[in-house]
């Protein structure tokens, strides 16, 4: 049983203790890292405690909320993990249009709470992911074209800095560390809390998809691409590569958050970019729309992906998409071959200045997102090179990355997502609020910046 440590009112979890391997678990199956101890905090005041208990005793620290960074930076092998899942509450204002959110919640649990009131703000498109990790590295959702990235709708962080100290970051106060929060991910303390900005929304959502044989998608693809800049605020266009029957397939649509008849409207649009094999259009809650990826991402598999963002889609970009990676595609087991997606940003997310916060990369018009799931361990090398096929034939096209969707650590992906210049800000930001760089399990902004480009 672990001893108790001094201001320390959560519960600590050490090996062999009830729970211990549920805590440590994550969302990807490819981690398995082992606590010294995990302190399940319950206020701001554990965390501090238990901040400075891996201070003393020379621990690395990590931060767990949902779990899902995609490389278990949430768990330290041999350290202190602090886990924030008791600190989970969401309370709703609705005449202020504002939640307060603990910096443990899980996506669903916001959206629970807002969606009864006619509210909500951005959320990913997996109910199960933390709210922390999500929003402190951007956040991107369904509702981001119209109500900007999760990140964009924060208008105070409650933290815990690496010395103990609890402040607020807000436009006004301390608005460096405001700035900072807004993308740079966990680097600079502990979010306890975070005060989310709510939208009136219908709570109606619309899906819609052309499924096409890859082999008949470049010009739908096209046509789907010229649709980007001008598509309306409530809609997000996607287009999948998938496979489907053993057979490669392209599924290019939309997701629409508002008014189900003015997304029917815009099926006519949709339908001018070719005729598909098949159409599937489907109207749902926006609470459900938030909940249908919960199955296929399920805990406990094996996973890996790459991304980019891409300010551009040209013509070769869209053949490179359909190829997924593949260069000659006869014989080709499609099954075993990574699926990708592209996103549609713009709208909200593109009017914030690219400098008023840490997150970069809003002129994207998409995200590239291509992975694996899979459950043997014997297949993580096939697996994996293919997820990393299909991410480098993408790789010319890309303006850079998004921090979440990073699968690998080290200076390269962060010099990816931020850019020199914005990063010589963080790593600046770094030296004030963590100069020992006590926070460094995440995707790392080194407080002595990181070694020029070679
Ligand atoms: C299934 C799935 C779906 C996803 N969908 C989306 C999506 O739709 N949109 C999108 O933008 N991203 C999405 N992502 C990416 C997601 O944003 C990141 O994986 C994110 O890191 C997950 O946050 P978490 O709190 O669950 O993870 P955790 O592993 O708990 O935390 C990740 C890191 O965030 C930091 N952190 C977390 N909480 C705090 C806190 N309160 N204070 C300080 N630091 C903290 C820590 O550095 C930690 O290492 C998805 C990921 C998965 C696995």
């Amino acid at each position: 049983m672990a001893q108790a440590l001094p201001g320390f009112g959560g519960e600590l979890i050490g090996p062999g203790d009830d729970g211990y391997d549920g805590y440590r678990e994550v969302w990807n199956a490819m981690v398995d890292r082992r606590p010294a101890l995990i302190a399940r905090c319950t206020s701001a005041g554990d965390v501090a405690a238990a901040i400075r208990h891996a201070r003393e005793a020379g621990l690395e620290v990590a931060v767990k909320c949902g779990g899902h960074s995609v490389l278990g930076l949430s768990v330290p092998d041999g350290g202190l993990m602090i886990d924030l899942g008791p600190m989970a509450d969401v309370r709703v204002e609705v005449d202020r249009r504002r939640a307060t959110v603990g910096g443990g919640a899980l996506l669903r649990y916001l959206d629970q709470a807002t969606v009864p009131h006619g509210l909500a703000t951005t959320a990913g498109n997996v109910s199960h992911t933390g709210v922390g990790g999500l929003t402190l590295g951007g956040g991107m959702g369904w509702l981001a074209r119209q109500a900007g990235l999760a990140c964009d709708n924060v208008e105070a962080y409650t933290l815990v800095t690496a010395n103990g100290e609890v402040l607020r970051a807000t436009a006004t106060e301390h608005p460096d560390l405001f700035w900072g929060l807004r993308g740079g991910g966990g680097n600079f303390g502990v979010v306890t809390e975070f005060e989310f900005r709510l939208h009136p929304v219908s709570g109606r959502a619309l899906m819609a998809e052309l499924i096409f044989e890859a082999d008949d998608a470049l010009e739908p693809m096209r046509r789907w691409r010229d649709l980007l800049p001008d598509a309306p605020r409530p809609s997000c266009l996607t287009a999948d590569a998938v496979t489907m029957q053993g057979r490669p397939m392209v599924s290019i649509g939309y997701v629409w958050v508002g008014d189900p008849g003015e997304a029917r409207d815009y099926l006519a649009t949709m339908r001018g970019i070719g005729t598909p094999a098949r159409e599937s259009v489907r109207e749902t809650s926006y609470i459900e729309l938030q909940t249908m990826g919960d199955a296929n991402h399920v805990h406990g598999k094996r996973r890996y992906a790459t991304g980019h963002y891409l300010r551009d889609l040209s013509d070769a970009a869209i053949e490179a998409f359909l190829s997924r990676g593949v260069s000659a595609a006869d014989g080709v087991d499609w099954s075993r071959v990574s699926p990708g997606g592209f996103q549609a940003y713009g709208g909200a997310i593109a009017e914030v200045g690219n400098d008023d916060s840490a997150f970069s990369h809003r002129d994207a018009v998409v995200e590239f997102f291509g992975g694996h799931t899979w459950t043997d361990p014997a297949e993580d090398a096939e697996r994996m090179a293919s997820a990393r096929a299909y991410g480098a034939a993408l790789a010319p096209f890309a303006s850079g990355v998004y921090v979440n969707a990073l699968f690998e650590s080290g200076e390269e992906g962060v010099r990816r997502a931020y850019g020199d210049a914005k990063l010589a800000r963080l790593a600046e930001l770094k030296r004030r609020y963590d100069p020992q760089n006590v926070f460094h399990l995440n995707q790392n902004i080194a407080p002595g910046g990181i070694s020029p480009r070679p």
